[in-house]
């Protein structure tokens, strides 16, 4: 999957359909927190369809077992192409990004999140059993992501990852705007990991805040985090270092910071 790809141009809100054989998990993300509050601000929507409400015998059967024998099931195409047309006929149109989960996918990032806040929404199929039968990939999926590399029993938790991930990134979503650009992998803050956070009190358990963060100057906050999150990310995630310098991100200053912190060690 090409970057990029899962941008389409926006039209307005972002709408989010979802296939789902546990449309009772997706309250989770469109009730609860940031982006139950964000859902209710109608900075997006969520329909949720179910393929069993799809199925024509009297099991209504979603699923079967797989051919060439092995253990498990596998989710019927036709429960899944029916319940897909019928949410692509609500949106209006099929010029949207349809996403199966699936850990043979493309692996989520904080980039494709932004790319999924930036256009109109998609069309996430949750897998369950074994997986889906593949004619309905072939024919209907235009893009397969992957939460992480481990195996869960379902879809619903990788896409409703993904959805909180775009979500937040939506602007209002979040009471500040600016707290969004402060996280970690934020290609505005050069994608590094975010620095430490404290609050009230001023002592814990005998540990003091730091005391810069209670000078309030401001430039010389904004100085030490980013050194803090120099120093972390150097330490658990050089790769991200590296791809921040690749991308022309850390400064004279970051570097000359890096280089101390190098013979420090
Ligand atoms: N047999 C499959 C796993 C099936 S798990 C395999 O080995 O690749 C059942 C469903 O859970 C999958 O169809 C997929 O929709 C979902 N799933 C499991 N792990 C996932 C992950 N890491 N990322 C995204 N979806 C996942």
């Amino acid at each position: 999957m090409a970057a990029g790809i899962l941008t389409l141009p926006c039209r307005g809100n972002m709408r989010i359909d979802t296939l789902t054989l546990f449309p009772e998990m997706f309250s989770v993300v469109g009730d609860l927190g940031v982006t139950g509050r964000a859902r209710r601000l109608g900075l997006w929507s969520l329909h949720v369809w179910n393929p069993r409400d799809y199925t024509h015998d009297v099991h209504r059967s979603v699923d079967d077992r797989p051919y060439g024998g092995g253990p498990g099931m596998v989710m019927l195409a036709q429960p899944l192409e029916s319940a897909l047309d019928d949410a692509l006929r609500d949106r209006g149109s099929d010029e949207v990004p349809v996403v199966l989960m699936s850990p043979t996918g493309r692996r989520f990032d904080q980039h494709m999140a932004q790319e999924l806040a930036q256009g109109s929404g998609a069309v996430f199929i949750c897998g369950r059993y074994e997986g889906i039968d593949q004619r309905f990939i072939d024919r209907r999926v235009t893009h397969e992501v992957s939460l992480g590399d481990f195996v869960l029993s379902g879809g619903e938790i990788p896409a409703m990852a993904c959805i909180d991930a775009a979500v937040r990134l939506l602007p209002g979503a979040l009471n500040d705007d600016e707290s969004a650009r402060q996280d970690s992998f934020n290609e505005t803050t050069s994608g590094l990991l975010d620095s430490p956070h404290y609050t009230r009190p001023e002592v814990y358990q005998g540990l003091e805040v730091p005391e810069i963060l209670r000078s309030g100057h401001h430039a010389n906050i904004a100085a030490w985090r980013r050194e803090q999150s120099l120093a972390l990310t150097a330490a658990r995630r050089p790769d991200l270092i590296e791809a921040a310098r690749l991308a022309g991100r850390l400064t004279k200053k970051d570097e000359a910071f890096l280089k101390a912190l190098k013979a420090d060690a």
